[in-house]
């Protein structure tokens, strides 16, 4: 049977059990297709770096493909129209890909079934359990992180399955461009590669390497990548590392080095992303509103002021170590999750901004973009997710305080800018003349 798999979130060969699912075929079709982000929140596109680490990702799969006979075929476009065709054009029997949770993702996904004469068959996505395995049906999925965690705890994760030794070739006659070229190297600030075996050799770095795992709930909050947290997410997001594989280097490590509050910590993190994967594949739509979850909660009332919006996202606020992080953002990709929460919280609470624009730009930038981590943490600090205190709100002067305490990083990334007034035209966009008391704004 000559089959088709369509690869979305799990650029990866172990532990991918969709693309097993079909090494049996006669001949295999392995597809990625790039698409264009629709434009929101007056972003469009996708930032160099989070380009970058994706296409390496794709790289790395397609040599790794190429060793077992198999190839990549890099397309751009729509896939509800480039699917059925690609079957029409070489007779394929049977379409594979894994699960998504991104509700737009999910509509798409039916759209490309619509137009398929032949089975679409749709594997499990990159999670630490099943769905079979979830303990509750997803519709009755707890609306907070605790009980979802206390039912998920006692679960089995399941061994990440080896990667197939074997696949059947592609059509002959098929050819296969190279992938485009990436516009820009990493930043020296974050020297990571795409590809699971860059992610591997990480993941081994961490753990059994420097066993940085050891202390990782005292160090998770620091604001550089590499020295504190696993740096595991740009791996993890793209599905070039499965969550299981993560979850059981972590046990091996326990088991051979012994545990302890810090390598059980980062199973806990793992349970943060695996709550807002399935939150996400039940919020739907309302993981986008602004209203959120909608659950009798207030929202803050806020305006857009297309000003503020611009100065946090480059980095140009009263608030130095905000700067620092949206610089460290712009420049590789990458942010702390403390760093992500204090720049959040800026948006939201200083500048009184709609949270999705925020989202958006992170969205945009990330290299670890995932779809539910990304607006789930966004609406948790906005008070309209799944977050039982109702939003976070964090002091700006006090995070700097512990978590910049010397200034360094927000001097390595030129935090510190000239204070500006918060606005410089009136309600009828006439120019305001700069007044004594806009010297005192911001924390500086
Ligand atoms: C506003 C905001 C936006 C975020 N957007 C994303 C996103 O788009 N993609 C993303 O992967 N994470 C996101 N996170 C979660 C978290 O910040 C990152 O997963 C983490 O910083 C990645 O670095 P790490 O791999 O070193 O994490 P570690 O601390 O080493 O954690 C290990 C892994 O656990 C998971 N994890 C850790 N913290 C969280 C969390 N709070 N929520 C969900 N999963 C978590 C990640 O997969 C991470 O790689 C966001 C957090 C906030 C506050």
């Amino acid at each position: 049977m000559r089959e088709l798999y369509w690869l979305q979130k799990d650029l990866r060969l172990q532990d991918n059990p969709g693309l097993l699912a079909h090494s049996a075929a006669s001949e295999l079709l392995v597809v990625y297709i790039w698409q264009e982000p629709r434009p929101w929140c007056n972003l469009r596109g996708v930032g160099k770096q989070r380009q970058r680490m994706l296409l390496e990702h794709l790289q790395s799969l397609r040599d790794a493909l190429r060793s077992l006979g198999q190839d990549l075929l890099f397309l751009t476009g729509q896939p509800e129209l480039l699917i059925p065709e690609l079957t029409r054009t070489w007779r394929i029997e049977r379409v594979g890909t894994s699960r998504c949770p991104g509700v737009y993702e999910a509509q798409q996904l039916e759209r490309v079934r619509e137009r398929l004469t032949i089975p679409l068959q749709v594997h499990a996505g990159n999670t630490l359990y099943g769905r079979q395995q979830l303990p509750f049906d997803l519709k009755d999925i707890p609306e907070q992180f605790t009980p979802f965690r206390k039912a998920v705890e006692p679960l089995p994760i399941e061994l990440p399955i080896p990667a197939p030794e074997q696949l059947p070739p592609p059509p002959t006659a098929l050819a296969f461009p190279p992938l485009p070229a990436a516009s820009v190297s990493p930043h020296t600030a974050l020297p990571l590669r795409g590809g699971s075996q860059a992610g591997q050799r990480r993941l081994q770095q961490f753990t059994f390497g420097e066993e940085a795992i050891l202390q990782y709930k005292a160090t998770r909050n620091c604001l550089d990548p590499l020295t504190g947290s696993s740096t595991l997410s740009p791996w993890l997001a793209h599905g070039a590392l499965s969550a299981r594989e993560v979850a059981h280097a972590v046990y091996s490590f326990e088991q051979e080095k012994g545990g302890n509050d810090s390598t059980h910590w980062l199973i806990f993190e793992l349970w943060w992303r695996e709550f807002f994967h399935w939150r996400a594949l039940h919020d739907k739509h309302r993981l986008f509103r602004f209203e959120g979850l909608g659950n009798g909660r207030r929202n803050r009332f806020c305006t857009f002021d297309p000003r503020a919006f611009a100065r946090w996202c480059q980095g140009d606020t009263n608030y130095p170590l905000v700067n620092a992080l949206q610089r460290q953002l712009l420049a590789t990709g990458w942010m702390s999750n403390r760093g992500r929460q204090i720049s959040a919280s800026c948006l939201i609470h200083e500048l009184g901004l709609d949270w999705r624009y925020g989202a958006a730009f992170f969205e945009k930038h990330l290299i670890d973009y995932d779809v539910g981590s990304n607006y789930g943490n966004w609406q948790y600090i906005a008070g309209v997710g799944c977050d039982p205190r109702g939003g976070r709100h964090f002091n700006q002067t006090k995070q700097a305080a512990e978590h910049d305490p010397d200034g360094l990083f927000t001097a390595k990334w030129g935090g510190l800018r000239p204070k500006q007034p918060l606005f410089v035209t009136d309600a009828a966009d006439w120019p305001l003349l700069p007044t004594e008391a806009d010297e005192g704004d911001g924390e500086n």
